[in-house]
């Protein structure tokens, strides 16, 4: 492709850029009110090589405690700031994305294995659009959400999957609605918040708005429990995000919860097929179908499933799998080594027909894709989350089926719908128990659209005007407040 090399040159001047800034800034420390607290560490890897990329600081409840307090001083002031000044800042949150987007795609491909095409093409570009959306909304916010305000701390938990990416759908809100933030990354994928957290200083965000604390789920669980947090965003699995409702049940914190899916690919026998095969190859093989809403699911009408497959087993065989940084890449590695051992459990239990794509590199954590057909719609991997670059398959033969087959599962996060049919389509969308539906597209996202679940795939939505609703409360709502331990003499003399 003449023109990316031209427009985009080839990635090592960045690599070099990146490795210089992770030799110089390593060992890294949270960011805690602006400065760098650091801690007892442990290693961020590069899942395609196996090599390690930095030392980081594994937060303590202590940490977290200091980052609540920063983002708690820091509100009142921030919160005070009209829409017009903290767009100002969020401009400049975008600007330093669009700025270092060579870097920041680099360091995401090196921590998280996924291709840098996608990094570069796909994720740093959102994450600039979020920004620049967000900084749009906190000026418009005091006239189209009045008698509302900002919550107050927020704690934000994300997954290793769309690491700056869930930052920015995470911190861009809340900060435009004058809320402050402690934000725990993944532990697998740290290291473009941490870049990003710099390039906030740099852009004169006050200190204690953002704190960043590194760690596992140790830190993420004392982020949910701290008292003096208002509220919890959390993106990750659905047993994480049971054990947090459960842990804030009763607190009075707010809480949004974006889990996980199975999310059905519905093609009906009138479909556009090579755009049907195009769009699955997009929904279940980007970032390795390491994706909540990947298309995992196909249901295909039955007339046609012999020629989907061998057209979709004929473009599985196109894909390019290998060093993520290649820009030629299509798939790059999973998150982890032991990913690829549970994923690689998962296909060899299965009494359907496998078909996998090759070669596979030898080295780093590489699964092919994988096309599983003649399943049945109890089977478990037509239920369970894969989580990997793995789509199972059966067939329906009509619309009625096709919903039902559709809806038999727990999530309900997307679903894509292929048919030319407008009125099938337009009778069928709203039978699909999912959040987001898709018509004759897939993995749609934008700032302005909410994006969310229904069922054991969560509730609250993040983007549009309810992701910032979100990040609202009714104006003179009380303050959560510490609990009042008042001796029972004081509190009869007080009346
Ligand atoms: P995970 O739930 O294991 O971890 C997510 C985050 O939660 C990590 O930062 C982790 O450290 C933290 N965490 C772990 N235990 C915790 C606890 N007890 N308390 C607080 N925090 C804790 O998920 P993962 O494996 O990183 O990500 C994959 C999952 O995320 C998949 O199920 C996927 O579907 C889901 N996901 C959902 C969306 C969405 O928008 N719905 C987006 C991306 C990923």
């Amino acid at each position: 492709d003449i023109f990316a090399t031209l427009e985009y040159g080839p990635a090592p001047e960045a690599d070099g850029e990146v490795r210089a800034w992770l030799a110089a800034k390593a060992p890294f420390g949270h960011v805690i009110d602006g400065a760098q607290a650091v801690g007892d560490g442990f290693k961020t890897h590069n899942p395609a090589t196996g090599e390690v990329l930095a030392e980081v600081s594994q937060g303590t409840a202590a940490d977290v405690d200091a980052a609540v307090k920063a983002a708690r001083r820091a509100q009142p002031e921030w919160a005070a700031l009209s829409g017009h000044q903290r767009a100002r800042h969020l401009y400049a949150l975008a600007r330093q994305v669009q700025k270092h987007a060579r870097a920041l795609a680099v360091l995401e491909t090196l921590d998280t294995g996924k291709p840098i095409r996608e990094s570069r093409d796909i994720d740093l570009p959102l994450v600039a659009r979020h920004f620049y959306y967000h900084a749009g909304m906190a000026q418009l916010m005091a006239e189209n959400l009045p008698g509302r305000e900002a919550i107050g701390v927020c704690g934000q938990i994300i997954p290793w999957n769309f690491p700056l990416l869930m930052l920015a759908w995470k911190v861009a809100p809340a900060l435009a609605m004058g809320n402050t933030v402690v934000l725990k990354p993944a532990e697998q994928t740290p290291l473009t918040a941490l870049m990003f957290a710099e390039l906030a200083q740099a852009a004169g965000l006050p200190k204690g708005v953002l704190n960043i604390v590194t760690g596992d789920g140790t830190t993420g669980a004392a982020l949910v429990a701290h008292p003096d947090v208002d509220k919890i965003a959390f993106t990750g699995s659905t047993t994480v995000g049971r054990a947090i409702r459960e842990a804030t049940a009763g607190t009075g914190k707010a809480l949004t919860l974006e889990l996980g899916g199975k999310s059905p690919y519905i093609v009906f026998d009138d479909a556009d097929i090579d755009s049907a095969v195009e769009g699955l190859v997009d929904a279940i093989w980007f970032n390795g179908g390491q994706v909540c809403c990947a298309g995992a699911r196909l249901l295909v009408h039955e007339a046609i499933a012999d020629r989907f497959h061998d057209k979709l087993k004929a473009r599985m065989d196109g894909l390019r799998m290998g060093d993520p940084l290649d820009k030629c890449i299509d798939v790059g590695s999973l998150i982890a080594a032991s990913d690829c051992a549970r994923v690689a459990a998962l296909v060899e239990q299965t009494e359907g027909e496998v078909y996998q794509a090759g070669p596979v590199p030898q080295t780093g954590a590489f699964y092919p894709p994988t096309l599983i057909t003649g399943l049945h719609s109890s089977d478990p991997l037509m239920q369970e989350e894969i989580f990997g670059p793995v789509l199972v398959s059966t067939t329906f033969r009509t619309p009625v089926e096709a919903v039902q087959l559709a809806n038999n599962t727990r999530y309900g996060l997307a679903a894509s719908l292929w048919t030319e049919n407008v009125n099938l389509a337009l009778d069928l969308a709203p039978k699909l128990e999912a959040g987001i539906i898709w018509v004759n597209a897939t993995n749609l996202m934008d700032a302005a659209a909410g994006f969310g679940g229904t069922k054991e795939s969560g509730f609250g939505r993040e983007g549009g005007w309810a992701g910032l609703r979100a990040y609202t409360k009714p104006v003179g709502d009380a303050k959560k407040l510490p609990a009042l331990h008042i001796p029972t003499g004081e509190m009869a003399a007080a009346g």
